[in-house]
């Protein structure tokens, strides 16, 4: 591993050590200095610095959950072909940094024999950025890492192929707190409660503080109740946005439900300003049912989008500018997606329900 550079460690015990100490010296020595960089082949891209120093980088899909069993190996390559140094990007991608060439190809190979794909740049579909699911969060409505693996899967020759028009981000939140960066991805996917938080009466006196369960919920719906003598809460069923905040806070209203929790697909947004201002993801389907091990309707739905976009598109262009040049009638047309009134969100009822910001109005 690289030698961190005492001298430049942050005197303070607060967040991370300074970022600087882990670049690798030939990023530090171009920094500000970079020309251009060019995708050499599915993901494999080169930056060429004024200097004439060229830095490579050899993209690799990895999971968001890993072993440490994983992490030796990848440290051991990372000793091997690029002086220790790797990074991880926010979509769970392992990047190696190379300034050698000739060591692009043994490393892919070596990256390959372990059973990991090379790509995720330019014309593919990136790897799904996601949030913790069954796994680990209380207030999922579906898993994460089981539904991205379905879509992996099917979806493998997008990441390591360049045949798209354009990048595209996936994203998945597995409830409406979108802890993944659903909102601006060009295919997002989100978990979705549908009925209120079950009221455990007889134990909320037990488990929870009152007062905090009532402060917790951003539209006001948890209200006191004493209920069969003992001190409760009720929840105003037209108000409740499905949240799972009050959960959080009182692990006697449990939000989990098999019947209708599910999931919705939104399409278009994007981060980047290259073209085309950034976007928000917008509604393509309310709901599809929750269907492990596989998440066959998921994976129809965004076979569907995708390969609309594949055909449709022009070079270049993104989901969401793809979409406006068409317009939205014809993405419906297209798809074959209902059109409901769950897309149209007009804000008519937010005065009486609430249902329109976080900040309940008393
Ligand atoms: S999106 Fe919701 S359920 Fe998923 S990890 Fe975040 S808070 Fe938990
Ligand atoms: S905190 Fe969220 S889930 Fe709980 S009652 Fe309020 S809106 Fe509903």
């Amino acid at each position: 591993m690289p030698d961190v550079d005492k001298g430049t460690v942050r005197i303070t015990d607060i967040g991370p050590p300074n970022y600087e100490n882990f670049l690798p010296p030939i990023i530090k020595k171009n920094y500000g200095k970079w020309l251009y960089h060019e995708i050499l082949k599915p993901g494999v891209m080169v930056h060429v610095s004024e200097t004439k120093d060229k830095l490579y980088t050899v993209r690799v899909g990895s999971t968001r959950i890993v072993s440490s069993d994983f992490v030796r190996d990848i440290s051991n390559l990372a000793d091997k072909y690029c002086n220790g140094y790797l990074r991880f990007t926010t979509r769970n991608n392992l990047e190696f940094l190379l300034d050698k060439e000739e060591n692009i190809e043994p490393l892919i190979k070596e990256v390959q024999a372990l059973g990991f794909p090379v790509g995720g740049m330019d014309h593919s579909l990136g790897n799904i950025v996601h949030t913790q699911g069954w796994l680990h969060c209380h207030t999922s409505a579906s898993d994460a890492s089981g539904v991205v693996k379905a879509l992996m899967d099917e979806f493998y020759d997008y990441f390591v192929g360049d045949k798209l028009p354009a990048k595209v981000r996936m994203a998945f939140a597995c409830c409406l707190n979108m802890c993944g960066s659903v909102g601006a991805s060009d295919i997002a996917i989100v978990g979705m409660h549908r009925r209120p938080p079950t009221v455990m009466a007889d134990r909320v006196k037990d488990l929870c503080e009152i007062p905090s369960t009532i402060a917790a919920c951003p539209v006001d719906a948890v209200r006191p109740k004493t209920i069969n003598g003992k001190p409760s809460v009720e929840i105003d069923e037209d108000r409740c946005v499905f949240c799972g905040n009050c959960y959080t806070v009182c692990p006697a209203l449990p939000i989990a439900d098999p019947l209708n929790d599910g999931l919705a697909i939104f399409v278009g947004g994007k981060v980047a300003n290259a073209r085309t201002k950034p976007t928000f993801s917008k509604l393509a389907v309310p709901w599809l049912p929750n269907n492990p091990p596989r998440w066959p309707e998921v994976i129809e739905a965004v076979r569907t989008i995708l390969e609309a976009y594949k055909d449709g598109a022009r070079r270049g262009e993104r989901v969401s500018e793809w979409i406006e040049r068409i317009g939205w009638p014809k993405f419906f047309k297209i798809t074959g997606f209902e059109f409901t009134k769950y897309h149209i969100d007009d804000f008519r009822l937010g005065e009486a329900t609430m249902n329109y910001s976080n900040y309940a109005r008393l």
